[in-house]
């Protein structure tokens, strides 16, 4: 037998037993005429006792770093007990080892807090993988994977592969695309999700798919993306938005039981789109915390139903929201006594490009009641306090206050309300808040094309109630500049997204399932028929064979996970990841190919630069 037990396991009960270890080295100790060693595999570290009548074997063989190594030996009481570490109360007494193979010395310490970089990192990740660290994460997406498994299989999703060598999906990205040799100048794409085929297994009457599945999107790597990720997909039959709400809260409420051990008892929350722009500025707010958007001044046709309140920071000769389009405010708690250096740094901190304004406003609303403002030249205390009153501020708040284009502006404000969260402690990491975020507008204006495209995607439906204005108005924007009073501005689209601590973690939505309406969404997003026929024409045809109403969701499997580790980044949480440039470092991927694969494909490479 090449091991009777694991790294991990051999405990006082073990004493005096006979056993073998195999695994590999994390160190070697030498102290006096005995030598230590710490023997690591997946399950732990045990530690080893070499005895002074084995120095001769050991200076014959001598051990490294990350050797592998075989043991034999009896279990000991340690007289120096560890108890951080489970297998802490013994240790092994050799009596014979033998080296498996050997190590060259590992670019980087195998260690939590390693001395390696980045990239050195990629580069040997299968080094980096033996941390345990590494491994913890890995364990845990695996953990998100089978209680995930269980939990659709319990609620009958039955789990089918769909194919990765097909033809466009959109999902706003570009695709990766794969020539065929043997359709030589035809080309496959990779899948930037199963979306049309899972929408065919519903025609086909299967009723409840899943997937845990690869997506793959030619998208440029902003912080956190990877151009391959993984995707937990889903498609119902004869469902109606609310049952898949409710089916999925059931998947992450069960993930964090299983996973986390967290009883996630509260009513999930529910916010339309509009009110969570209104309200945080944000489609994927952290409503961890209280502070909320006080809109001061907002063109009128972004939010038509909204009370407008701005003569409360108009007409006072203050141009910087006088002639603004937008102003907007947020009450930090507690923050009046903030210094000048330290309000100087926020407004700094709001110059980034990044947040793209050029000053804030503050309103210090004191504990004795009084106001002290940044633009006290302008605005009398009755119209500071109304301001406060506005922005919903008590005493010993201090209010921020952004104004410029609305669009930037609204995301100033919701990037600064979630910088004020973190910096005063308030988005706790194991504090746990979801969230459906509803109603989302089906269309998006593409201002360089000036036309619409699809927010979710081509296939969402239209909530019911807007069905009838798609079908009557024309899509053409004829006047760019008013591009929201067109009719497509305002239709709302049967969609939701699932947001976790101000992520978005799912998405999805009810489709459409008839040919006409499908044809409409199409035609909406500029399509002609040819066009129609040529990118979607099998979906168009099984539409007429009886396609049953259905509706679905896919949910970012890697940031799910990365959020249940507590981590800011997806690539600890995959076990082969592609750095920010798309390459994987480790294989160099991608790389060039043989002259002889061109020929086979008939392709010949005429690069522009
Ligand atoms: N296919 C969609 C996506 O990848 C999800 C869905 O609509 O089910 O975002």
């Amino acid at each position: 037998m090449f091991r009777t037990h694991t790294c991990g396991q051999l405990r006082l009960e073990n004493k005096n037993e006979t056993v073998t270890l195999a695994g590999w080295v994390q160190t070697v100790r030498k102290f006096g005429s005995i030598t230590f060693v710490d023997l690591r595999d997946r399950y732990g570290i045990t530690q080893l006792l070499f005895a002074e009548s084995l120095n001769a074997s050991l200076e014959a063989n001598p051990l490294g770093r990350e050797y592998v190594l075989q043991v034999s030996g009896t279990v000991n009481e340690r007289s120096n007990k560890n108890t951080n570490i489970p297998t802490g109360e013994i240790e092994l007494a050799v009596s014979s080892f033998t080296i498996l193979n050997k190590s060259a010395v590992p670019p980087f310490t195998i260690q939590d807090d390693t001395d390696g970089g980045d990239d050195l990192r990629m580069k040997y990740r299968y080094l980096d993988l033996r941390r345990n660290a590494v491994k913890k994460n890995l364990e845990l997406r695996y953990a998100v994977g089978r209680s995930t498994r269980n939990y659709l299989h319990e609620n009958n999703f039955m789990d089918i592969e769909t194919p990765f060598l097909i033809k466009s999906t959109p999902e706003g990205a570009r695709d990766f695309v794969v020539p065929s040799r043997m359709n030589a100048g035809q080309f496959y794409a990779l899948p930037q999700s199963p979306q049309t085929f899972k929408q065919l297994l519903m025609v086909s009457g299967y009723d409840r798919y899943y997937q845990i599945v690869k997506c793959f999107r030619d998208e440029d790597l902003r912080a956190d993306r990877q151009p391959e990720f993984t995707q937990i997909d889903c498609e119902m039959c004869f469902v109606e938005q609310e049952d898949i709400l409710q089916t999925f809260e059931g998947l992450v409420k069960r993930i964090f039981k299983d996973v986390k051990g967290i009883e996630y008892t509260e009513k999930v929350e529910r916010m339309t789109w509009e009110n969570a722009m209104w309200t945080y500025g944000n489609d994927k707010p952290d409503i961890r915390f209280e502070i909320k958007l006080c809109n001061l001044k907002f063109p009128s046709h972004t939010f038509p139903d909204r009370k407008d309140i701005s003569s409360l920071v108009s007409g006072t000769g203050f141009n910087v929201f006088d002639d603004a389009e937008s102003v907007i405010a947020i009450a930090a708690p507690g923050c009046s006594e903030y210094t000048r250096k330290q309000t100087d740094e926020l407004t700094e901190w709001v110059k980034r490009p990044q947040v793209g304004m050029k000053g804030l406003v503050f309103i210090k609303c004191n504990i004795d009641g009084t106001y002290k403002s940044s633009v006290d030249k302008f605005y009398n205390t009755e119209r500071l306090k109304a301001i406060a009153d506005a922005a919903n501020a008590k005493a010993g708040d201090l209010i921020l206050i952004v104004a410029g284009p609305e669009e930037r502006t609204r995301k100033a404000a919701s990037d600064l309300r979630m910088y004020m969260g973190t910096t005063l402690g308030l988005r706790k990491a194991d504090d746990y808040k979801l969230l459906w975020v509803l109603d989302f507008p089906l269309f998006e204006y593409a201002e360089e094309e000036n036309r619409w495209v699809a927010r979710h995607h081509p296939f969402t439906s239209p909530k019911p109630d807007d069905i009838g204005n798609m079908i009557n108005n024309n899509p053409v924007i004829e006047n760019a500049a008013e591009y929201l009073k067109h009719p497509y501005a305002n239709i709302k689209a049967n969609a939701y997204d699932m947001v976790l601590n101000g992520n978005e973690i799912g998405g999805g939505s009810i489709r459409i399932y008839q040919k006409e309406l499908q044809e409409k969404m199409f035609a909406a997003l500029g399509m002609d028929a040819r066009e129609q026929q040529h990118k979607f024409g099998f979906l168009l045809g099984a539409f007429e064979y009886g396609a049953p109403p259905h509706g679905g969701i896919a949910f970012g499997f890697d940031r799910l996970c990365s959020i249940l580790g507590g981590s800011e980044s997806i690539r600890d949480f995959i076990a082969f990841p592609k750095n920010n440039s798309g390459r994987d470092v480790m294989i160099d991927a991608p790389s060039t190919i043989d002259e002889k694969q061109f020929e086979e494909l008939q392709i010949k490479l005429n690069l522009h630069s």
